[in-house]
């Protein structure tokens, strides 16, 4: 199965990892990455920074990971952030009742049911305890939030389930000193935490994870901005509430009712490009439409970006429109105006949210790269998303050529992420590479002392050619730079 390939390379390789796995009863959902992996995140979010943040002209923070109770009084976390659980009464285990019965019957549970409600699907579906049979019932509610007391008094605080709560609380501060305008983009990426009740699935379950979150603050009169239709062409493909597939264009979304303004489709076709140029072709991505009853009270239209699994569907990014909700509540509870000037009118901005999973993201990619012909394996990473841009490989180690092999990594280490390889035959080196998704290997050998020029092979064509050494640093800066993105159209 893909997702134990993956999670398998991820673990022998470095990319990520059980954390403390070397001691007994640690608890699930925590994850290590190695450098593999660090290297690869960080480029996936400086694609999103370059895709996102930097192409719509955002503001970037990075806010305190702890933030007191009242933010999260106001936030609604404190009374709302929960999961049903249900605990077995004979053996203790416990469970995620909806998730139970998603896996016995694979149909999707609704999100907002009561506990009772819980209680009579499992009954219907047959759910029975996983470790010992036993008849399941009493759902409970179990607030997700990590406690943390501050100082010796041991203040409430709490660690946050998500980033956005400093932008929400840091947008008017920002608005004043950094002379914006709406409509504006905040970003952020970070940790956050959720104590989850079953975390799995690896990655994409996770105690501790990344978020990459965007906030967009505007005015609701005003969604009709001329640059709003610079991606109205962008194909995106929806599930409707009904279940439909439609694969129609940003503009025609919203001509027809999918998306409810210009902004908003403008935001998920730039969703949809950042993953595009990440790497994750359009027919595994779909935007789910989230019906009103699995939307929150607040919410006036949700999406969760999705991509197609070994798993499934899986949400990546949710993308919600919070009106005016987020705002509201913290200038209510704070007691500040939260309201500012927009073309001379005081108004309390509202809200498009994308909230994206990096780490699920991470493992979207690799299980997508992952080519398997005969013996040979291979990520199919895109060249700035791979962890590594080259290997340097002596194809001897004598006669001058680990010395030149040496020189050639050094040169290129000062800019790019390579290593020198100098162990097993050139074939074996180069299935390491692929394995880990290395766009392109450089081989040191006896020509490359007469003449100066080295072979750049290409890992997906495997078709190599000779280029000169000194002209390496220019060919792998063109061969593995960011994607433009100031295109329009
Ligand atoms: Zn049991």
């Amino acid at each position: 199965m893909a997702f134990d390939d993956v999670v398998r390379l991820a673990q022998q390789k470095g990319f990520f990892f059980r954390s403390a796995e070397s001691y007994p009863n640690t608890p699930a959902g925590f994850w290590d990455y190695g450098p593999l992996g660090v290297s690869m995140r960080n480029k996936f979010v400086e694609l999103w920074r370059r895709c996102i943040v930097k192409r719509d002209g955002m503001v970037e923070i990075d806010g305190a990971q702890i933030l007191p109770k009242a933010v999260f009084e106001a936030s609604g976390h404190l009374s709302g952030f929960t999961d049903p659980f249900v605990k077995c009464a004979k053996c203790g285990a416990v469970y995620r009742p909806d998730k139970l019965v998603e896996e016995k019957t694979g149909e999707q549970v609704p999100e907002k049911l009561s506990d009772s409600d819980y209680d009579s699907l499992m009954e219907k579906s047959g759910v029975k305890c996983q470790k010992c049979g036993s008849k399941l019932t009493g759902t409970g509610r179990f607030n997700m939030m990590f406690k943390v007391g501050i100082g010796p008094v041991q203040e409430e605080a709490y660690l946050r389930p998500e980033t956005c709560q400093s932008i929400f609380v840091d947008f008017p501060l920002l608005f004043k000193t950094q002379r914006i305008k709406l409509p504006v983009g905040f970003a952020q990426v970070g940790r956050s935490f959720r104590n989850e009740i079953a975390p799995r699935q690896a990655v994409i379950r996770e105690r501790e994870l990344n978020q990459a979150e965007v906030e967009v603050f505007f005015n609701p009169a005003r969604t009709d901005d001329p640059r709003f239709g610079e991606l109205a062409s962008t194909v995106l493909r929806f599930q409707t509430v009904g279940g439909e597939e439609r694969a129609v264009s940003a503009a025609d979304a919203v001509a027809q009712g999918i998306v409810p303004n210009r902004l908003i489709g403008h935001y998920l076709a730039l969703l949809l490009r950042f993953y595009e140029a990440a790497g994750l072709a359009g027919e595994v991505l779909r935007f789910r439409v989230l019906s009103e009853e699995d939307r929150a009270f607040y919410s006036k239209a949700a999406y969760d970006l999705e991509v197609k699994l070994s798993l499934g569907w899986v949400e990546l990014v949710a993308c919600n429109y919070r009106s005016d909700y987020d705002l509201g509540r913290h200038s209510k509870q704070s007691g500040t105006d939260f309201r500012v000037d927009d073309n001379g009118e005081k108004v309390l901005p509202h809200v498009f949210e994308l909230s994206m999973g990096v780490d699920r993201s991470i493992y979207a990619i690799l299980e997508n790269s992952m080519r398997v012909e005969g013996e040979r394996r291979s990520l199919a990473l895109k060249p700035y998303i791979a962890p590594m841009k080259a290997g340097v490989f002596p194809l001897v180690n004598k006669d001058g050529i680990p010395e030149m092999a040496e020189k050639l990594y050094s040169g290129l280490a000062d800019e790019f992420d390579v290593f020198l390889d100098d162990s097993g035959s050139i074939g074996r080196r180069y299935a390491r590479a692929d394995e880990v998704g290395v766009p392109y290997c450089v081989t040191v050998d006896y020509d490359s002392l007469k003449d100066g020029t080295v072979t750049l092979r290409e890992r997906d064509s495997r078709s190599q050619e000779r280029v000169k050494a000194e002209e390496l640093s220019s060919r792998l800066r063109g061969l593995t730079r960011f994607p433009p993105v100031f295109v329009t159209g």
